[in-house]
């Protein structure tokens, strides 16, 4: 069963009509010193979209998008019965960029993991892919399939040294972080030793153009998927696109053959 609930990422928030700040709590590591920040928020009608506590040594950073435009308190005001809270060393706050703006501004860069991370919004992402394909037409194409592959390698190489001997446990755990990552609803549909099939269902790369195209539209994730098999099985893998969201099918399905009988193959 795949699970359909959004992740919002706290990068920024637009309410209309609201007055949203971005609040940056610092205090001591004691959890309960946020269930008390809680408290005194709902006291003040302060409302909260969002939250991430991120725990640095003996600190802890509380970042949320708040709303205030019901509370009582003026921001100064608000700003001294937080800080009056046991435990809190520090409280900075962003005042909104436009009307009904706010922007996480205290902490920089994005990081997974510790490794830096870029976040490209739909439109954007489908504005390059599009272009791309339109300046440089089939080359394109080739292009975006060997930058897929070379990230798949390096994923998998990331990982492997974890997988040990059971590379279909260790692809799953790979496909389910590039699903997390939001590369599309990836699943592991058929590992054996005649054929390994990959569904993806909602693939970014596709998806605007779904149900206009007359053929499977996919190059960079199809080359993302082959270049991580090819390396956690050690044989070549090269997926074909044979269902695909953009000639109007249900999801992008990615397929390959397996044909080397005397190379190790999937158990
Ligand atoms: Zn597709």
């Amino acid at each position: 069963m795949s699970l359909r609930k959004p992740l919002e990422i706290p990068v920024y928030k637009h309410v209309a009509g609201r007055k949203l700040l971005d609040l940056m709590v610092e205090a001591d590591a004691t959890l309960s010193t946020f269930d008390k920040l809680i408290d005194v928020l709902t006291e003040l009608k302060v409302d909260i979209y969002s939250a991430t506590i991120v725990r640095r040594g003996d600190l802890r950073s509380f970042e949320a998008f708040i709303d205030i435009t019901e509370s009582p308190l003026t921001l100064e005001e608000l700003k001294k019965r937080v800080q009056s809270i046991p435990g809190v060393k520090r409280i900075e706050v962003a005042e909104e960029k436009l009307p009904g703006l706010a922007v996480r501004s205290f902490s920089y860069p994005l990081v997974i993991e510790e490794q830096p991370v870029v976040l490209i919004e739909q439109p954007i992402w489908a504005g390059f892919i599009q272009e791309f394909k339109r300046t440089y037409g089939s080359g394109a194409l080739s292009i975006l399939y060997h930058v897929g592959y070379q990230g798949g390698v390096v994923q998998a190489r990331r990982w492997k040294p974890f997988i040990k001997d059971d590379p279909r446990r260790g692809i799953e755990a790979l496909l389910l972080i590039a699903k997390a990552m939001g590369w599309g609803d990836i699943q592991l549909d058929e590992f054996s030793g005649k054929r390994i099939a990959v569904k993806v269902f909602d693939c970014p790369e596709c998806a605007f153009l779904r149900g206009v195209a007359k053929t499977p539209q996919n190059q960079m994730l199809r080359g993302f998927l082959s270049g991580l098999f090819s390396e956690i099985l050690g044989w070549e893998v090269t997926f074909s696109e044979e269902r695909c969201i953009a000639k109007g099918d249900q999801y992008c399905l990615f397929i390959h053959e397996v044909k080397e009988p005397n190379k190790r193959q999937p158990s």
